[in-house]
């Protein structure tokens, strides 16, 4: 056993100091592809037809029928649930334990997000919560697949069909994931994949709608391109919209993303295997259940939790103890709602209303916030010698931190 003096926050040495692969990649085929956009004088997809190839290209990814690119994840939601008639004091469940686009792109509209509880053993929206918010005014719900891992599909399917509520997927983090066999994204009535700097895929931003229907990759398409519809000419809006395009540049670069990704994927996967193989060897760290119908997890992010660690000072010092070892994480996310800004708007709709405000009751959601944290991204596009590190890493940190002792 080491002692505290051995660890690199306390100036010992460090378990690595070699950096991790680097994130994004690419190669001559990037270069390539953004060189001939600019020759071509074509940078807008309203006249290129690379943005339009990279739509068919990734909705045929992601299995289904129809994709609308955008120029970001968040905007995109927000048009999602616009085209699904979303709008002006509508509520829309979703988690607190998820990036702030899942709630602006709500509030953006005067929709109110309403937080709904996670399932502590996934970290993911529990259909039951779910169940359990729903009011008149619900006009949707939004699972975000956390991480990459799919959430329980077949119960949000089934609360959306009994309550007459459409479902937007929050797949940011989800390309390539699976639910029973099935990739994401249009398992909903529509969903958003982000093309942001950390994301799995990326062109720095970027973003892409799916959905399985027609009618509704008409009015996603709309929201996109300024009320447009496909084929309509240049003043026809047939509806308001956003400018959400992403330019042919982006679109270049995507169509490259994707061409490596399924070979990251399977990088990612086999490192993932192999980092929980080693966790689960390490007492006192977790790593979240994987529900036996996710057939494929769209590995992101890296989670994992410390039961007892207490959040606050205590979650600090261990995420900064371990960064100090040469592994990069992250603490996650802090809770949308103990967000002042997204609570004041909150406030704002729905006093203006004269709604009644949600009051979320999100005891697991506080557990997680206390004890999660994940690695960066590229931690799993390296070798099984990085993988190595990490868990070293964790354990060296892990046996001088103090646990609560009730903890579960
Ligand atoms: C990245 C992300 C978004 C927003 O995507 P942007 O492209 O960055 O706007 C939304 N939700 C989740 C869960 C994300 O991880």
């Amino acid at each position: 056993m080491n002692t505290a003096a051995e660890l690199a926050v306390n100036g010992g040495e460090p378990v690595r100091t070699a950096p991790f692969p680097r994130w994004p990649q690419s190669g001559d085929d990037e270069a390539k592809a953004v060189a001939a956009v600019l020759e071509s004088g074509q940078w807008g997809s309203t006249h290129g037809d690379v943005v339009r190839t990279f739509e068919r290209e990734f909705a045929g990814y992601q299995e289904a029928a129809h994709g609308v690119a955008v120029c970001n994840g968040t905007l995109g939601l927000t048009a999602a649930l616009r085209a699904l008639g979303v709008g002006l004091g509508d509520e829309v469940i979703m988690p607190a334990y998820t990036f702030i686009g899942s709630a602006t792109s709500a509030l953006m509209i005067g929709a109110v997000p309403v937080f709904a509880d996670i399932d502590p053993a996934t970290h993911l929206l529990d259909p039951k919560a779910v169940e359990a918010a729903i009011t008149e005014r619900t006009a949707a719900v939004m699972p975000v697949h956390l991480a990459g891992q799919p959430c329980d599909m077949d119960a949000l399917t089934d609360i959306s069909e009994r309550h007459g509520i459409a479902i937007v997927e929050d797949a940011a983090q989800a390309h390539g994931a699976e639910w029973r066999g099935r990739r994401v994204g249009a398992l909903g009535d529509a969903g958003m994949f982000s093309f942001q700097t950390s994301k799995n895929m990326t062109a720095g931003e970027g973003g892409a709608l799916v959905t399985n229907s027609p009618e509704i990759a008409e009015r996603l398409y709309a929201q996109a391109n300024v009320g447009r519809i496909p084929g309509g000419a240049w003043y026809q809006h047939e509806h308001v919209g956003f400018n959400l395009r992403m330019t042919e540049f982006q679109g270049a670069i995507l169509r490259e993303q994707l061409r490596r990704h399924p070979e990251q994927a399977r990088l990612r996967h086999t490192n993932a295997a192999q980092l929980a193989g080693l966790i689960t060897e390490i007492d006192g760290i977790t790593i979240p259940a994987e529900d036996e119908r996710v057939t494929a997890h769209g590995r992101n992010l890296f989670m994992f939790r410390v039961p007892g660690l207490g959040g606050g000072e205590n979650k600090r010092a261990f995420v900064r103890a371990v960064a100090a070892e040469g592994v990069p994480l992250s603490g996650g996310y802090v809770g949308l709602h103990r967000n002042a800004a997204v609570n004041a708007e909150i406030g704002v709709i729905t006093e203006r209303l004269g709604q009644p405000r949600p009051t979320p009751e999100l005891p697991m959601t506080e557990q997680v916030i206390a004890e999660a944290m994940w690695l960066s991204p590229q931690t799993l596009l390296g070798a099984r010698r990085d993988i190595e590190d990490i868990a070293a890493a964790l354990e060296k940190v892990l046996a001088h931190t103090d646990l609560q002792t009730n903890a579960n």
